[in-house]
């Protein structure tokens, strides 16, 4: 695996666990606000050895409970089953991130039982997605296909949102409402996080923003008929 970060320690990324969060190079998008531009932009850079990393699992077993495996995008590694069942067999929970734009992936991780929370990123209503993701063009229907299988399925989950003042509105978070709310019928998402964009030097493109907190509570407002629980994070 591509492993490009490890941050050793984390009580908030994983609900109910203390964990630590792998990083994993490469992404097919290119969302504007990523933090994490330095995964895929340049050259690819090895920071760290599985086995040093597994190394690392072995130490921590009775101090952490869960690995949090990030990106980048880790649906794009063929090994990742492989690294998740490795995880396991040390003891430790799996949370997946992941932008959703390799359902079949999701499907046979949860099927073969190698993660046990899915925190998935919805980046925008449908008309918006494209250009929020970087792209020209952007497989939508990989995306709902995943939404509904977490809406609808077993394994434990969260959507979350990252809002930047350049790419959402009023008028894009009533449609993503709306898009989410009618994925699977009579089922609500249950849980989306609302995150704000911070800038940081590693963003990938200069210049954007957060939304002002009324802002951001305006559109936990809009979102609430659609959604479960509607949570604003880091405002
Ligand atoms: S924010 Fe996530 S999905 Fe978007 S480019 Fe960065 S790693 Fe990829």
């Amino acid at each position: 695996m591509l492993i490009q970060g490890l941050q050793r320690l984390t009580l908030l990324d994983f609900p109910g666990k203390i964990a630590c969060t792998v990083f994993l190079g490469g992404c097919n998008f290119r969302c504007p606000f990523c933090h994490n531009s330095e995964l895929f932009t340049g050259k690819p850079e090895k920071l760290m050895e599985d086995d040093a990393f597994f190394a690392f699992l072995s130490k921590r077993k009775g101090l952490l409970d869960g690995v949090c495996v990030s990106g980048g995008e880790p649906t794009l590694y063929k090994d990742l089953p492989g690294f998740l069942a490795k995880i396991k067999e040390l003891g430790f929970a799996v949370k997946l991130d992941t932008n959703g734009s390799r359902p079949e992936v999701i499907k046979a991780l949860v099927a073969n039982k190698l993660v046990d929370y899915i925190a998935m990123d919805v980046k925008n209503s449908p008309a918006m997605y494209a250009q929020t993701v970087g792209l020209e063009q952007v497989d939508l229907a990989a995306i709902e296909e995943s939404l509904r299988f977490l809406i609808d399925g077993n394994v434990d989950y969260e959507l979350r949102t990252t809002l930047v003042s350049q790419l959402h509105s009023d008028a894009s978070i009533q449609d993503m409402g709306q898009w989410l709310g009618s994925l699977v019928t009579e089922k609500k998402p249950n849980k989306l996080f609302l995150q704000s964009f911070v800038d940081r030097d590693t963003v990938l493109f200069a210049g954007l923003s957060a939304p002002e907190t009324e802002v951001t509570v305006g559109f936990a407002k809009i979102l609430e008929p659609f959604v479960q629980e509607v949570t604003i994070r880091n405002t």
